[in-house]
């Protein structure tokens, strides 16, 4: 899958001392990853829910395949990483069944990251 990513970062600066722009530097850091994270994750979501046949997440009346969009950009919630902790947007599915809405930002049972979770 080809994920293209896009991504704006603004901030004030009154001088280009080097100290300066190398504490920018260290600020965009986190700010990348979090970005980077997002748009992958949100790339995949909008890709499995747009494609036919089971999701890579259920909801628990056992449907794995009938969800509607509820939201792309929600609250934003930790997930720990190899490079730290990143605060990335949760994602929000409402299952066609039920009726009952899940977060597929984490796996409902082991709280692992969903682009953790494939069969
Ligand atoms: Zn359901």
């Amino acid at each position: 899958m080809r994920i293209e990513i896009s991504i704006f970062y603004g901030f004030d600066m009154a001088k280009p001392g080097n100290k300066r722009i190398i504490q920018k530097f260290g600020r965009l850091i986190p700010f990348l990853l979090t970005e980077f994270v997002d748009q992958i994750l949100l790339s995949f979501a909008i890709h499995y829910m747009n494609r036919e046949g089971e999701k890579p997440f259920a909801c628990s009346c056992g449907n794995r395949e009938r969800f509607t969009w509820k939201t792309q950009h929600g609250k934003r919630t930790q997930i720990l990483t190899m490079l730290g902790k990143l605060k990335i947007h949760q994602m929000q599915v409402e299952c066609k069944d039920w009726g009952r809405r899940l977060l597929i930002t984490r796996h409902r049972k082991d709280r692992r990251p969903v682009w953790n979770y494939h069969r």
